[in-house]
This record gives C-alpha cells, structure tokens and sequence, in this order.
C-alpha cells in the first residue's frame, strides 16, 4: 500500500496547484488521475473572469464574488497571492505570465478568425494583449498545409470590424502562407509535429527565417505577425526568443484546436516543479473512495495491472474538474454523480439539464452542477436535509471547477477559480500527517 499525507485526485490547475504548494511546504503529496486536464484542451491563458458586460477581470471577479454561492465569495481574496506564486512558478522555468486582472480585457484573435476576451495570457500569446493603433498591420501567417491554421480564411473573418467586439481593430490584415523547411507537399501537419521541429535550433532559425522573408514582403511596421501557437513545445522560450529576433514585427501565437500547445507546456512545468519538490503524479485511472463512519476519507483505489493501487493519506484534494472534467457524471434519467466520493452534486434538476439553444449566451445548465462546500473548502450535505451546511468529510477539500455555483465557461473564471482554490485547499491542509 502507498502513503502520503495528501492524495491529490486530478492533474488540472487546480489539482496541481493544490499538490505544489503542499509539497512545496514539505508534505508528502501524490497526484492520481484519470487523464490529462483542461489544461491539454483549452487555449492556454489564465482566465480569471470576464463578462459579457465587464471591463476588466478584476470587475468580473469582484461581481461574481456577490453572487451568492459563488466560489469567489470566498476565493476572490486569494487569488492576488495565487496568482503571484503562479508567476513566479512559471518564471522560474523561463515562462512569462503578461497581463494583469485590472487590465482591459482585449479582443484577443482565434484560430478560427473569432476574437476572444483575455487580460493574462503567457508570454507567446501576449503580442496580441495591447490595444491595436490604427496605422497597424496584422499579417496572419502559417506553415503551407497545416489545416488548423488557414491564414487566408483566419485574416478574411478578421477583417469583418465586428469581429473585434467594438474594440479598434488593426489598420490592416493581411495573409500569408509559408513552405516551411523539409515539409513542402505534407498535408497532414499537427501542432504537436510543428512545436517539436521548433525545439531544433537548426531547424526554426531556416524556418523563422523564411517567414520573416514572406512577412516582410506583406507588411512594413508598425505591425504585428500572428503565428499558430507552434514556437516550441519543450524549448519554447529559445523558440520565443529567435522568433522575436528574425521576425521583422512582434509576433505572437494564437491557440489552435486542441491538443492545446500552450496548455501542454503549462501542464510541463507545473508537473515538473512538483516532481521537483518531491510530489508524485500517476495519471491513468479514474479513483474510489469512502467516507468512513467518522467522516473521513482514508484511502484511495484505483485499478493496477496486477492488483488494485491502494493510497492511504492523511487528508484529500479532490479537483475533478466538475461534469467538464469528468468528476461529476449525469446519469441515466436523473442522476448527477460525483464520481470519487459519491458526495452530494448541487445542480439544476433533471428537468432543466438540456437548453433548446445549443450556443445558448446563459451557457449550458449542467456547467453549474458542483459541490457545495463550506468556507474551509469541506464537502457540506445537501440543502433541505437535517445537516444542511454542515461538513461531510473532515479531511477532504474540495476545489477547482467541481465547486458548485460557478459557470466556469460562460464566466470565463475557471482558471482563477482553480488556481484561488488550490492554493487555499493546500493552506487548509497545511501540516496534515498521517
Ligand atoms: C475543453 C474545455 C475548455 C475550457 N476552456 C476554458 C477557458 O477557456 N476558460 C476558463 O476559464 N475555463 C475553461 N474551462 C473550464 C476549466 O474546467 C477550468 O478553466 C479549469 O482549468 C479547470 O481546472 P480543474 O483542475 O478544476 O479541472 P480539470 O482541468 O478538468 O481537471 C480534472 C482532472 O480530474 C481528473 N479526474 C476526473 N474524474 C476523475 C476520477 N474519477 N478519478 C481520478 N481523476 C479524475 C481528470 O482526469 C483531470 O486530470 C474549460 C474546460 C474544458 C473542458
């Protein structure tokens, strides 16, 4: 049987932020889980929180934090040192976090020639944070063949001026296509296989060399390049770096469809800065566990080659990510389960899952359904029954987009909400020996 003196369930932002921070504090910390993250799937900044209405993060953050019930109500104080250590996690291995949550939120443009609202976003998206100034060109540039990336149909969508949500957009757009090195003819080019060919010093200097030749041709400055988030997967800095070096204007990347480029390097370095501190990650296979008769969580099963892992822990984190991470399961006619612990979900009734609007603006019904917790991050029994508010599981913390009363995608604050909850889920637990 394995030991630690806290399980993690769940390697997203929140899970691994939560795992960091108590390792970092000299716990005994292992991380199971079931898959890869959010983190592999959505575009690569850190969303805090942006509304339809909302001029900045910081705005969004502070009006979700009156709802009640929503996870902000207790995290928003957290999260300016959340972010803080976030920051200089990521510094310490070369990566830059640019923005602020007071920050305007920018039309920031996608891969599909939409715009999407962002304020902190890593170092290689951040060229497209500032506002644009009239006499700018835009020259949205791609490898020939990389069918994710289409600069001509990108730059034709961008240039409708309400693609930029009443923000001002570039004087120019403009699009160009490049035959990168060695690939000419390939039709079946992924970010995966362009990233790593960016990590060959050799390799992306005649590649980014070439592009300066095509961008250049198209644009004089003042002006901007944007480029498939392609620079580098495990050398991105280095790539970075040449690519603000040969490129005649600032470039910046823009997300693709997933597998998430950015999201990958994120995940990279927030699991190596764990190992670093002596926490383990096991990713593979979903987690159980129970509640034992006096309200705590002992051990943890998930299925093994041989036989079944068993993890003893003083105390669980449990940050599965909702019904968008797997964590919570609608089942069958009417159902909604959480996965691990079989705690209460607090979501719509089963009568009000589905909307008849697929793009529905209020976002999907179901993103709402979560667990209810107390303010120290405890799972707490249901509304209505006799122990209402009170919590069920005295060494268990909750936290990430498994909080109920949040609409993670529709507010955009999932990331923030990860990150606040992680860190205060670890100070909770701060100390926990088995
Ligand atoms: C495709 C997609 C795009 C998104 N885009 C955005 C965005 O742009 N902005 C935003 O604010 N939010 C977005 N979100 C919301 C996102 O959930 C949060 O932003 C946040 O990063 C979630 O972090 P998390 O750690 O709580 O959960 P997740 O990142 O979902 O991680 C959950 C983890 O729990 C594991 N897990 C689940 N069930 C089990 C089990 N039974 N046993 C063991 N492990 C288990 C999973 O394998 C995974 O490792 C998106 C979500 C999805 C799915």
């Amino acid at each position: 049987m394995a030991t630690a003196d806290v399980a993690v369930v769940g390697a997203g932002l929140a899970g691994l932020t939560a795992a960091i921070r108590l390792a970092e504090a000299g716990a005994r910390v292992h991380v199971l889980a079931a898959g890869h993250a959010t983190t592999h799937w959505a575009p690569g900044g850190i969303d805090l929180g942006a509304l339809p209405d909302s001029r900045t993060s910081q705005e969004a953050i502070d009006r979700l934090a009156m709802v009640p019930g929503h996870p902000y109500g207790v995290l928003a104080a957290e999260l300016p040192a959340a972010l803080a250590w976030l920051r200089a996690v990521l510094a310490r291995e070369g990566f830059e976090l640019e923005g602020a949550p007071g920050d305007p939120l920018r039309a920031i443009p996608t891969a599909i020639g939409a715009t999407r609202l962002a304020a902190l976003l890593p170092a290689g998206m951040a060229g497209a944070l500032p506002a644009w100034a009239p006499d700018e060109t835009l020259v949205v540039c791609g490898p020939a063949g990389f069918r994710d990336f289409w600069p001509e149909a990108i730059a034709g969508a961008l240039r409708r001026p309400s693609s930029w949500r009443g923000q001002t957009p570039p004087g120019r757009i403009e699009a160009v296509s490049v035959e990168l090195p060695g690939l000419a003819g390939r039709r079946n080019l992924s970010s995966l296989d362009l990233a790593r060919l960016f990590d060959d010093p050799a390799w992306r200097r005649a590649a980014l060399e070439g592009i300066a030749r095509a961008v250049a041709a198209r644009s004089r400055a003042p002006g901007r390049v944007a480029l498939p988030a392609i620079l580098g997967l495990n050398d991105h800095p280095a790539a970075l770096a040449a690519a603000r070096e040969i490129l005649p204007l600032l470039p910046f990347e823009v997300a693709l469809a997933p597998p998430s480029v950015p999201g990958l390097r994120l995940y990279a370095v927030l699991r190596g800065a764990l190992r670093r501190h002596g926490g383990r990650l096991q990713v593979g296979e979903a987690v159980h566990g129970t509640i034992d008769a006096a309200g705590r969580v002992a051990e943890l099963r998930a299925p093994a080659a041989a036989r079944e892992f068993v993890l003893s822990a003083g105390a669980v984190v449990l940050a599965t990510g909702g019904i968008a991470g797997g964590g919570i399961v609608a089942d069958g006619p009417a159902t909604l389960r959480e996965e691990v612990l079989g705690l209460p979900v607090d979501g719509p009734p089963a009568g009000n899952w589905l909307s008849d609007d697929a793009l529905s603006p209020a976002g999907h019904p179901l993103e709402t359904a979560g667990i209810r917790t107390d303010r120290h991050l405890r799972p707490v029994a249901p509304a209505g029954s006799t122990a209402d508010g009170r919590p069920i599981a005295e060494n268990v913390r909750v936290a990430g987009s498994l909080l109920a009363g949040q609409r993670y995608l529709r507010e955009r604050c999932g990331d923030g909400v990860a990150l606040a909850s992680g860190v205060l889920a670890a100070r909770k637990l701060a100390g926990v020996a088995r």
